[in-house]
């Protein structure tokens, strides 16, 4: 029975959060939130103790994403898919064409077109698992792919397609301070900070160069009607204010601040990449050692290093993420949607790659009671 099998503690990892999101937040973040405490918590968005916070975490991410002459942080309220939507009033301003090979990729293709503005868009689509790649088209002038796709663990490289004129949109929710990016190759990197930012949720944050803030200023004056909420022309003016145009989730922005300064301190981008890679490669290599387990994505290069999928044969994969969760081994389920018999293990920065190691313990412990 899963409810009795009871993994001893030197084969626990530390840490027992694997959630791709809400992910791990680290215990000397939530320090550093109950230390600013009630100077920041509480108190007005608009006075210097809450912006000089947004201020740090805007300077932190312009260094961890070394972002070129121009390009600038903007943030706003409501996460990523609050993001998605102003994207379609400020960003596409007719046609795009979108990848999609999972939920995240989808969800965004679907905003596209329903938007009565906009044309519809192409969708270049991949199954689960696997990569859809975008290409040149005539009359495009949004060209979007996910960085990570959340739901099945497939990363691919952020590349620019050759298209004169056209923007360049990266949805790296889950890739962001985890997997290498050259911020040059996207006009707007945006993400959540409850992910590879160990942050909590409600905040969207674009990395935007001086060609995606133009088409949002041109956007903005052409008349076209854009839900105040969403107008990103405005995101843009409040942002180099170092506020939000509504209030913001303030101990987001501590705590995202407080992991980007880590990251930053700690090597940069290519060691938090570094370190993720050695966690996914762990858990990679050991799928691939046992016989009642193997990597979901069977092309090696699209494996993510945040986000690890593997497939289980012989073995009911819900158990052993059952007798996890009741050893405060958390989160470890599959994408619903997804539908298989799978473990889903997020290896984003803040995870310590010595309790991935000690995870796959734990799971050869649990399989061996259960089989
Ligand atoms: C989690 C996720 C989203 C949704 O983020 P919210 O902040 O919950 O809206 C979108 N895209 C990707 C790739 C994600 O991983």
């Amino acid at each position: 029975m899963t409810d009795e099998i009871t993994i001893p503690a030197d084969l626990l990892p530390a840490d027992g959060r694997f959630g791709s999101g809400p992910s791990k937040v680290p215990t000397e973040a939530m320090d550093a939130l109950s230390g600013v405490g009630k100077s920041v918590m509480g108190t007005s968005h608009r006075k210097s103790a809450v912006k000089n916070q947004v201020g740090r975490l805007r300077r932190g991410l312009a260094e961890l994403f070394a972002l070129p002459e121009g390009y600038e942080v903007v943030l706003g309220v409501g996460g990523t898919t609050a993001f998605w939507e102003v994207a379609v009033f400020g960003l596409v301003e007719d046609k795009a064409q979108t990848a999609s090979f999972g939920e995240f990729g989808s969800k965004f293709a679907k905003a596209i077109q329903i938007a009565p503005h906009l044309s519809d868009p192409t969708v270049v689509t991949a199954e689960p698992g696997s990569a859809a790649y975008l290409n040149a088209e005539d009359g495009v002038d949004v060209y979007a792919t996910p960085h990570n796709e959340t739901s099945t663990g497939v990363a691919v490289d952020v590349t620019r397609v050759a298209a004169e004129g056209a923007l360049m949109l990266h949805d790296a929710t889950s890739a962001a301070a985890g997997l290498p990016v050259d911020m040059a190759a996207s006009d707007c990197y945006y993400f959540a900070p409850q992910k590879g930012l160990a942050s909590d949720g409600g905040l969207w944050i674009a990395l935007m160069s001086p060609a995606a803030i133009e088409r949002a200023e041109r956007i903005a004056a052409s008349g076209r009607y854009i839900p105040a909420f969403l107008d990103l022309k405005t995101a843009i003016d409040n942002s180099r204010k170092d506020q939000t145009y509504n209030t913001p989730a303030v101990a987001t922005v501590v705590l995202a601040a407080e992991q980007v300064d880590a990251l930053n301190a700690a090597g940069g981008l290519d060691a938090a990449a570094k370190r993720c890679a050695e966690s996914a490669g762990a858990l990679y290599s050991w799928a691939d050692s046992r016989e009642f387990a193997s990597p979901f994505v069977t092309e090696e290069r699209l494996r993510s290093n945040v986000v690890v999928t593997i497939d289980f044969e012989g073995v009911d994969a819900a158990e052993i993420a059952k007798a996890l969760r009741a050893n405060g081994v958390l989160d470890t389920e599959p994408y619903r949607k997804l539908g298989r018999n799978q473990l889903r293990i997020a290896t984003y920065p803040a995870v310590d790659p010595s309790d991935a190691v000690k995870l796959t313990r734990a799971i050869d412990y649990v399989v061996e009671r259960l089989s």
